[in-house]
């Protein structure tokens, strides 16, 4: 699995253009004897694995894409690829997967059918969404999914999931300040959109600090300004763009219809317009009762009780495994990846997926699978408990 994981993260792909690691991952899957489907969602791949005994279906999600960033690091399975890295260790989650297909192809120790779901795009562009839309759960009749996602700061080898909302709801949102270009000299003799822009960042806060209820989460940030070109010209646009995370479709709602108020408030203030787009992209990642307590029950017969914390507090993150949770029951967890020293942090240049949780993680998928589809229901009862 190492030998897998540097090589994918040696070669790092983005959104939808994951053709080489797709290929690669169905080469393997059809070297271990898996029926393997390439192309929903353009790059994505399901293998299918039936066991022993006829039984439910259940799907395993991995994600396969990079990000656009400039790895820093320095070691020999560093990406060759200018200005992209497997900075979020989806090359380790594919591994993982890689492994469990593997293991699970070759016993063949259940009761039912495995679909291990290599999916695109987790990074901003939905492709979680794309292969939902493109009939995922209708050719593979998959009962419940789960999903894994390393976590740097949880120690090494533990479990943090819980039941309902474990990350965020993620929206964008760009506004367009419009008001008359003039001489920075003669500032009355126009409409000055940057002192505007100005007002407007700081009056976006006051939703998550004044509107909604402190005991609610939301966070409003504003991550690009873009205006002007020299010294002594006051611009006549200035665009501004962002991000929501909100966890309840009422905060959301509220957030943007505030963010637009906002904006027109604002503009209107100073006698100019604002055009917002505001646009919803991941809903929040909600843990199902039921698969999360079976999630619950794989993870502690691999690692112990106190390795698994029932309790985490939810991430602002978020996470395109919520469209295939709403479309089947479905539960997240996270594994620990360390302490996330020298930077090792998700979406850092420094970061590098933790090797000595593979075999962990692989673990995880085939001991659930176990659980979920016993072979002998008789001698399982219980287990899930
Ligand atoms: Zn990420
Ligand atoms: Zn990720």
């Amino acid at each position: 699995m190492r030998g897998w994981r540097h090589h994918l993260h040696a070669h790092p792909e983005t959104a939808f253009e994951e053709v080489r690691t797709s290929a690669f991952v169905a080469e393997l899957l059809a070297s271990f004897g898996i029926e393997v489907h390439t192309g929903l969602a353009r790059t994505g791949v399901v293998g299918v694995i039936p066991g022993k005994a006829p039984g439910p279906w259940i799907g395993l999600r991995a994600d396969m894409d990079a990000l656009h960033v400039e790895e820093a690091n320095q070691f020999e399975h560093r990406s060759r690829v200018p200005g992209k890295m497997h900075a979020c260790g989806h090359d380790g989650h594919t591994t993982m997967l890689l492994g469990a297909a593997r293991h699970l192809a070759e016993t063949r120790e259940f009761a039912g059918t495995v679909a291990v779901i290599f999916q695109p795009a987790e990074e901003n562009e939905g492709g979680g969404r794309v292969m939902v839309e493109e009939g995922l759960f209708e050719r593979f009749p998959i009962e419940s999914v789960f999903g894994l996602h390393n976590w740097p700061g949880l120690p090494e080898g533990y479990f943090a999931i819980r039941t309902g909302p474990q990350m965020a709801a993620y929206d964008i949102f760009e506004i367009t300040l419009t008001g008359r270009g003039a001489h920075a000299g003669m500032p009355h003799l126009g409409r000055d959109a940057t002192v505007a822009a100005g007002q407007l960042v700081g009056a976006l806060q006051t939703i998550a600090s004044r509107e909604i209820n402190p005991l609610d989460a939301l966070v409003v940030s504003v991550t690009q300004l873009h205006a002007g070109d020299t010294w002594n010209v006051l611009p006549e646009n200035v665009v501004l763009r962002g991000t929501v995370r909100s966890f309840t479709p009422a905060v959301r709602d509220l957030a943007e219809r505030r963010i637009r108020e906002i904006a027109q408030g604002i503009a209107a203030t100073f006698g100019i317009q604002a055009a917002v787009c505001y646009e919803r992209r991941y809903p929040p990642t909600v843990n199902a009762p039921a698969p999360t307590q079976q999630a619950i029950a794989a993870a502690t017969a691999l690692v112990g009780a106190e390795r698994v914390d029932l309790d985490p507090v939810p991430s602002m993150g978020a996470e395109d495994f919520a469209f295939l949770q709403q479309a089947r029951p479905g539960a997240y967890i996270w594994l620990g990846a360390g302490p996330g020293a020298s930077g090792c942090l998700l979406h850092n240049p420094g970061y590098d997926f933790n090797d000595e949780i593979l075999s962990v993680g692989a673990s995880y998928w085939v001991q659930l699978t176990r659980q979920l589809l016993p072979l002998d229901a008789a001698q399982h009862t219980g287990s899930a408990a």
